[in-house]
């Protein structure tokens, strides 16, 4: 068999970002190694905010150009307490994802085995939750236009200027579509806030309505305000499976979903670019955790199961067994009780991570 070689991007970040892409990395090796089909190689870039402390810059003036050398990108975690949240995440993650036109935001969210779900309902009926949420990566909310006049005194203005275009809201209810189509549920459900967001949501609307004809009989759709969503997801969560939404509405749904499935330690997501023009990224949806940061015990499943999403883009439909079986290991081991804190265990990362890949190798 000949084997093909991955360029991974690592960008570990700060705090336990940094504890999660060492355990992430490890596990893809051991996966790639019991394949025998392909391997990683990995070239790590310190771009943090603790480097930012000390240099003043979060990437090199020709970071783009770099990362645009690799198949794919893998994310830790950014954000340290002395930097304000908005400087890290606009030096780093949200230039990235412009750049390298990761205008899709994915993120899978069902409960684990051997996870215990927050709601009763949900731990007794645990395959009622089965989503994929869809997030427009690239505008909306957070296009950063706007600004503040009057200064920052007594009659200060701000205006946060959410952007959406024809061609962005299409591509992304196309990506969403496709989604559906390839889901046993087939079945979408687009979240807007048309009645009080009276321009960009109804522009939102409108495309969606256009596309959903396209795929009359193929996918069945319906249609929520994001805050009655919102109670739908924790009290019908069976009635859903793909959801599109936009960036600022998708990112509150999705910290909902993550703690309806369990822990925020768990939950994964990918930053496509569906044309593959430029790497994808993927990286747990937790943050740098200060509080627990370099105490060897952050729950490295979020950043596993970011990591069979990354491997199930890179194999483009031919490492999609492969990345299953990094996900059946992931839950034995979860099964098998050995848990970081967060899940109800005791485990440090080093243990979770090393139990993972013994896992791996007796099922790859
Ligand atoms: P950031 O500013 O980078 O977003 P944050 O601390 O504000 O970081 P998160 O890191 O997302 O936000 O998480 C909030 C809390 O959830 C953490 O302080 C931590 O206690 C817990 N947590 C998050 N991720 C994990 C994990 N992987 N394992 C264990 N606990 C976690
Ligand atoms: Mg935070």
């Amino acid at each position: 068999m000949s084997s093909t070689t991955y360029k991974i991007a690592a960008i570990p970040g700060d705090g336990i970002g940094v504890d999660i892409t060492d355990a992430a990395s490890q596990v893809l090796n051991t996966l790639a190694q019991a394949h025998g089909g392909f391997s990683f190689d990995f070239m790590t870039f310190d771009w943090s905010s603790k480097k930012y402390l000390e240099r003043g810059w979060y990437m090199p003036e020709d970071g783009m150009a770099q990362l645009k050398k690799h198949d794919a990108i893998y994310f830790g975690a950014v954000g340290w307490p002395d930097v304000p949240d908005h400087i890290s995440l606009w030096s780093l993650i949200l230039p990235i994802r412009t750049s390298m036109n990761q205008y899709v935001n994915v993120r899978p969210t069902r409960i684990l085995k051997s996870v215990t779900a927050p709601l009763a309902q949900l731990q007794k009926n645990r395959k009622d939750l089965d989503w994929v949420i869809i997030r427009e990566n690239s505008e909306g909310e957070y296009a950063g236009q706007g600004g503040i006049t009057h200064g920052h005194g007594p009659n200060a203005i701000a205006t946060e200027l959410a952007i959406f275009t024809r061609v962005g809201i299409e591509r992304i209810m196309r990506f969403a579509f496709e989604t559906a189509k390839l889901r046993p549920r087939k079945k979408l459900t687009m979240v807007t806030k048309s009645n009080a967001q009276r321009h960009g949501m109804v522009l939102w609307d409108k495309v969606f309505y256009e596309v959903a004809k396209e795929y009359e009989g193929v996918v069945e759709w319906d249609k929520m305000l994001v805050d009655a969503m919102t109670v739908r997801m924790v009290n019908k969560p069976e009635s859903m499976d793909t959801i599109v939404a936009t960036n600022l509405h998708a990112d509150i749904l999705s910290d909902l979903a993550a703690a309806l499935a369990g822990s925020i330690g768990i939950a994964p997501s990918s930053n496509l670019d569906p044309t593959r023009s430029c790497p994808s990224m993927f990286e747990p949806i937790h943050g740098s955790a200060p509080d627990i940061a370099g105490k060897g015990i952050a729950n490295p499943v979020g950043a596993f199961w970011s990591a069979a999403e990354m491997v199930r883009w890179l194999g483009k439909g031919d490492l999609d067994k492969t990345a299953d079986q990094l996900m059946e290991a992931i839950e034995n081991v979860s099964e098998n009780g050995i848990r970081t804190r967060d899940m109800g265990g005791e485990s440090s990362t080093k243990e979770v991570t090393d139990a993972v890949c013994k896992e791996i190798e007796a099922i790859v």
